[in-house]
């Protein structure tokens, strides 16, 4: 997912919008963003690319020159954004965070109807002027966007600056979250409430699904309601999310303490000390040391956080080249022991593979117990770019050995009392190397969120969406405009 900031002031709020956008890093690793109202009342664009930089360096130099008292700013996963469009409803600019699947139907749809688009890469449309021209086909900027939301298939959370204010619209289910923040001088929106204590902010409202507010120097006021019935993607507690987040008001750090307390109450191996693979992992190892009372020590490093997410980059050379250099095994503490060792997840088992367990054996530890905080990832995610195609998951590729073929009933795998369960689990375990494997169970996960079942995404885990009619990773592919 992407991450969006936006800041409204009565003074100038450059510095609110930089510092607030870059709370943001560890959304997206291909572009940064920002846009603000320039001296004529239009809005002025500034992206960088930011795949081997970072957000701070690119946009620090020349900061301190701008000047404006409104602005939105994004960590971008995938395109190039904010984009700036001239329409019917004034100038304005607009970013987003989420995911269209049927991006190729609609393209065509309004290319049909005379739209042009501009923003093209590698045959594909830049998903966010494709939400801005769905917005640019209603009668106003809140029907627009709400247009938008009835045309896509998906979700999408965005920002959208005019002169007048900043519109800030959630997902009509909630996938991604919008949270508004003020101080006495500023209200600001972001995607993730870190970003505010440090700017002096404080949370004043989470948006709801599909709600759509505006805020500008007057305040904050509503421009259509929200439903209540959001599916919330748990994996934001799991893994993407940073440990000083809340998301609707349930903070990060809590919940992967939660998930590692359920792991070790169903546990019963032997082990002399618990460890976390860095970052994510570590909440998690820290909840089960607490519950199991065996002591949490640090086999692991990373030795910056300046390297990215292992799986974000869409290059496998650089997921692997990543992998390898940004963790170091401490020998001094892994040698001779039995090691527990939590993780947020398991997507592909390349990296605990050859790049974690391996480094750990090589440093002289004993057993590795491998302990994911969340169960076996059987379905690609359909909102966001997170993991990739069926094939890729381990514990598919799992499921195709032990049956000889690829297979479309696999509901035999989600039960973990079930034997094919079991073997699922042996057959992982062995790959990646590890002396034990143990998954964390969903009901296990809800009640370390802590909110009920049916207001969370657990798509990725039981195969079950808000929508149907979603289209796999394979057909998205396959939507990748063709241009005449
Ligand atoms: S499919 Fe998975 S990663 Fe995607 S929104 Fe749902 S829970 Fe989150």
């Amino acid at each position: 997912m992407s991450g969006l900031f936006g800041v409204v002031s009565k003074n100038n709020c450059i510095s609110s919008l930089y510092y607030g956008t870059d709370y943001h890093t560890h959304l997206g690793t291909e572009y940064g963003g920002i846009a603000f109202i320039g001296k004529h009342g239009m809005p002025v664009k500034k992206i960088h690319d930011i795949k081997n930089s970072q957000f701070k360096s690119k946009f620090y130099e020349g900061s301190d020159k701008i000047k404006s008292h409104m602005g939105i700013g994004v960590i971008s996963d995938k395109d190039p954004q904010p984009l700036t469009f001239e329409s019917k409803f004034g100038a304005f600019a607009i970013c987003c965070a989420g995911l269209v699947a049927n991006k190729g139907a609609l393209t065509h749809e309004l290319i049909q109807k005379g739209v042009s688009f501009s923003e093209i890469d590698h045959g594909e449309i830049n998903t966010t002027e494709l939400v801005a021209h769905l917005i640019n086909q209603g009668k106003g900027i809140t029907y627009g966007i709400d247009h938008m939301f009835d045309k896509i298939i998906g979700s999408i959370s965005l920002l959208l600056l005019t002169k007048k204010g900043i519109y800030c619209a959630r997902d009509r289910h909630g996938v991604t979250p919008l949270v508004i923040g003020e101080k006495d001088t500023e209200i600001a929106v972001a995607s993730e409430t870190c970003a505010f204590p440090n700017l002096g902010f404080s949370v004043k409202k989470y948006l709801t699904p599909g709600e759509i507010v505006r805020i500008s120097k007057k305040g904050m006021e509503q421009r259509r309601k929200g439903l209540q019935n959001s599916k919330i993607c748990a994996f934001l507690w799991v893994y993407t999310g940073f440990p000083a987040s809340s998301y609707e008001g349930v903070n990060v750090e809590k919940v992967r303490e939660g998930c590692g307390r359920f792991l070790a109450k169903r546990d019963t191996v032997q082990a002399d000390l618990v460890s976390g693979v860095p970052d994510s992992g570590v909440a998690h190892a820290i909840g089960y040391a607490m519950e199991s009372k065996i002591p949490y020590r640090r086999v692991l490093f990373k030795y910056t956080p300046g390297y990215g997410r292992s799986y974000t980059p869409l290059s496998q050379e650089l997921r692997d080249r990543i992998a390898l250099m940004k963790l170091i095994a401490n020998e001094a503490i892994a040698s001779g022991n039995r090691i527990v060792l939590c993780e947020d997840s398991i997507v592909r088992g390349t990296q605990l593979k050859n790049y974690t367990i391996e480094k750990l054996r090589v440093a002289g530890a004993k057993e590795v117990h491998v302990r994911p905080a969340c169960p076996p990832l059987l379905f690609p995610c359909i909102y966001n770019l997170s993991t990739r195609s069926t094939q890729e998951l381990v514990a598919r590729r799992a499921i195709k050995a032990l049956e000889g073929r690829d297979v479309d009933d696999i509901s035999a795998y989600l039960d973990p009392t079930s034997e094919k369960y079991k073997a699922m689990v042996d057959w992982i375990a062995k790959d990646i190397g590890a002396t034990s494997l143990q998954y964390q169970v969903v009901d296990d996960m809800v009640k370390a969120i802590g909110l009920p079942k049916e207001r969370l995404c657990l798509y990725c885990w039981v195969g079950k969406g808000v929508q149907k009619n979603l289209l796999s990773y394979e057909e998205r592919c396959s939507e990748i405009l063709v241009q005449h």
